[in-house]
């Protein structure tokens, strides 16, 4: 998709902090951290929400899940805990419409979020 922050990225035509790519998957340093470990897991093929997602891509969607906990383990933070969160669509905040599975760590993580 031409107009979208993480398809640019994953192209290599915006520099991002990358910690872990394969044929399927990128992920990167949040550019705004909010907390110690905070790392968005992002799909190479552009969907823009949750919303969009079909049952061909349930597949995806753990591959998503099962690399977050993997990089959780490699920094240290699985047994300590983290936070996997899908942000979808303006009252849950979402700013980039290519989905992203934000991982959190580091820091007790209040419950409710805000
Ligand atoms: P969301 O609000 O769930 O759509 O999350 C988008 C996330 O992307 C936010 O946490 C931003 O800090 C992060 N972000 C925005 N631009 C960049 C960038 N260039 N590199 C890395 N992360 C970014
Ligand atoms: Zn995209």
């Amino acid at each position: 998709m031409d107009d979208c922050l993480f398809c640019k990225i994953i192209a290599g035509h915006i520099p991002a902090s990358i910690v872990y790519q394969d044929d399927t998957l990128v992920a990167i340093k949040d550019i705004n951290p909010q907390a110690p470990l905070h790392v968005l897991i992002i799909p190479r093929r552009h969907v823009a929400t949750v919303n969009d997602l079909s049952p061909s891509d349930d597949g995806l969607v753990g591959t998503m899940v099962r690399r977050a906990a993997a990089l959780a383990e490699e920094s240290g933070y699985h047994e300590r805990g983290y936070r996997t969160v899908f942000n979808t669509n303006r009252e849950a905040g979402q700013s980039v419409f290519h989905i992203h599975l934000h991982l959190l760590a580091g820091r007790p993580l209040a419950w409710p979020p805000g």
